[in-house]
């Protein structure tokens, strides 16, 4: 954060605040970790906070220390929009444009309260009075360290504070191996350990609690992967009949996507999720190396993200959508040969 936003931030805290803290839509590791982690920062400082989650969170988060206070906008409304209301200073993290809200969109955008966004997306909206934006960043959570760092405060983080940021940190880069990964996360966890951190545990909590339909539901993904050699790409499709067949639950299909890029000279990985109920396909993009999955889910897919990992959705049928996929990568031949 640069020093004219830091001085910004400090007046703004000098007195007593209503904070709003608020994730993305749908929200992982990093959005609950860099919100709560916050929230207990703020907390501490002697200001008024509640974190408001667009919806609710998939089950491998729900252990972290504050996650039971968080207000969730699509069950509890009227309570969200009052808290809303009556903001003085809302953050927005790891998201970075106030559609990544869904139907919260339209009580932010009529909140009278200040604005500040911390964000490690492309292509920031200008709606916050600070913009700490950097997508050089392995996550949000990283940022909210170098936030508290900014504010002369990292001896006021405590074990829970850096138990939420690690978790962030850690699922944002892949368990520190995406090249987001700088010897300076690595400094940054090291101090979250020494100040309370409980990386085991951590690490047990988000990955080792599969339920049987998580693994049933990776199976059947595994099963429908088709390989197109000549693109070195490979997409996954989930049809809401497989889902159902194998009691689907929310997070059950986190990180399947990731698969496709353990496969020797596959640099493009998709995966395609049918959402009848909401009549989209949630698609989500990895790719390693140069090629850009921003910008290909930006291109064709109403989405965005970073280089590396990027989401979108389509309208059409998961049938549609897939051949329509299939036919855009004759356009990215040279991008995706070695
Ligand atoms: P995931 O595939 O894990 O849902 O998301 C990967 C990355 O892409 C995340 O950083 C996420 O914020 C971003 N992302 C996912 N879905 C969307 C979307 O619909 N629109 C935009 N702009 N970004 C998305
Ligand atoms: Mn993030």
């Amino acid at each position: 954060m640069n020093l004219e936003d830091t001085s910004v931030v400090k007046a703004l805290l000098s007195t007593t605040q209503k904070i709003v803290i608020i994730p993305h839509k749908n929200p992982d590791g990093d959005a609950i970790g860099s919100t709560l982690g916050l929230l207990h920062y703020v907390k501490n400082l002697g200001h008024e906070a509640v974190v408001i989650a667009p919806n609710d969170s998939p089950k491998f988060l729900k252990w972290m220390p504050g996650f039971e206070e968080i207000i969730i906008f699509e069950k509890d409304t009227l309570s969200a929009k009052s808290h809303i209301d009556a903001a003085t200073l809302i953050f927005t993290l790891d998201f970075n444009h106030l559609s990544r809200v869904g139907s919260m969109q339209k009580s932010l955008e009529e909140a009278e309260a200040t604005f500040i966004m911390i964000d490690h997306h492309q292509e920031p909206a200008d709606y916050a009075k600070v913009t700490y934006s950097d997508v050089s960043m392995s996550s949000t959570c990283e940022m909210v360290y170098n936030f508290i760092e900014a504010l002369d405060s990292t001896s006021k983080i405590t074990a829970n504070i850096a138990n939420c940021l690690y978790t962030g940190i850690m699922t944002d880069t892949g368990s520190f191996k995406y090249s987001s990964t700088t010897s300076r996360t690595h400094r940054v966890v090291a101090d979250l350990i020494d100040k309370g951190a409980e990386n085991l545990a951590i690490h047990n909590r988000v990955f080792d609690t599969n339920s049987p339909s998580r693994l049933h539901i990776l199976g059947c993904a595994l099963k429908n992967m088709v390989i197109l050699e000549d693109f070195n790409t490979v997409y996954i499709t989930l049809s809401q009949a497989e889902l159902d067949q194998f009691n689907f639950k929310k997070g059950d299909t986190e990180g399947i996507v990731n698969y496709g890029l353990t496969l020797d000279s596959i640099i493009f990985a998709v995966i395609f999720i049918e959402n009848k109920e909401e009549g989209i396909v949630k698609i989500s993009f990895r790719s390693q190396g140069e090629f850009s999955v921003n910008e290909f889910a930006r291109a064709h897919f109403q989405g965005g993200g970073h280089t590396n990992a990027a989401g979108g959705k389509s309208d059409e049928t998961l049938q549609e959508t897939t051949a329509r996929f299939v036919g855009l990568l004759d356009n990215y031949k040279d991008k995706l040969k070695e």
